[in-house]
């Protein structure tokens, strides 16, 4: 059976004193949650949230990385820069990154093997357009994008990969995908893993869903047969509000 993840995407929000007190408020909030609750927070903020989830169940992840290992790159920060002070997870292939930083399929995959190698668990986001879900080309855009990122990756690197399916059409708009069309897109995504490599790995993989998620919506999303929690960024910024989305089960 797998479990519920939530992770909650802070985007460029939140000084390191507001991280602390973020992490004060909703600690306490989450603490008897079965579910494993994840914050993505902005590099600078890393360190402090490292350090104040410390002896709490909130892991700790980045939202970029380069795939580089180090070099001349100004402004990047590698992997290993990341796990190096404790980091956990790493979201990589958010569309606002493909959509205003030229991230493509292609870097989502050398950094997706880049985060694997010094044991960072990357969150891969996947999602298509309005007008490529309007012309029916939804689960073709989907499953080509886990093509491509999984390329030349093995059995055993699956089971440290989230995959967030983010229809960017209801990323930070207010418009949610209905419970069924998120539940069908991931049932999909779990297909194509399926014939990439095999139904125990499709069966294993954790897929959250994200866009627009609220404490007002995350249940019946997150008790779709095939959505195994999400990736929250808006509703993520509000300590009382995001702990109500941890606990959709409570
Ligand atoms: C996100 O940033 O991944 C996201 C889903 O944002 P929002 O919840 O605000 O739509």
């Amino acid at each position: 059976m797998r479990k519920k993840v939530i992770a909650g995407n802070w985007k460029m929000n939140m000084l390191p004193n507001e991280t602390i007190n973020f992490i004060e408020q909703f600690a306490p909030l989450v603490k008897d949650t079965k579910n494993e609750v994840i914050l993505c927070v902005p590099f600078t903020d890393l360190f402090y949230a490292l350090l104040h989830v410390q002896g709490t169940n909130i892991k700790i992840g980045a939202q970029n990385m380069h795939w580089e290992e180090k070099g001349a790159y100004t402004g990047e920060v590698s992997a290993q820069m990341l796990k190096s002070i404790g980091t956990e997870y790493v979201i990589i292939g958010h569309s606002e990154r493909r959509q205003y930083f030229a991230e493509t399929d292609e870097t989502v995959n050398k950094k997706i093997k880049s985060a694997l190698a010094v044991g960072l668990k990357p969150i891969v986001c996947v999602g298509e357009t309005l007008e490529q879900r309007e012309n029916g080309k939804t689960e073709e855009i989907v499953t080509n994008q886990v093509e491509k990122a999984f390329e030349g990756l093995n059995l055993e690197d699956l089971s440290k990969i989230i995959i967030a399916y983010e229809p960017i059409w209801a990323i930070g708009t207010g418009k949610t995908a209905t419970k069924e069309e998120a539940n069908e897109t991931i049932a999909q995504i779990r297909k194509k893993i399926a014939k990439m490599y095999s139904q125990k790995e499709a069966d294993e993989i954790i897929i959250q869903y994200g866009g627009s998620v609220k404490a007002s919506n995350a249940k019946e999303l997150f008790e779709m047969s095939d959505i195994d929690g999400g990736l929250v960024g808006g509703a993520s910024l509000k300590p009382d509000e995001f702990s109500k989305i941890v606990n959709f089960d409570k």
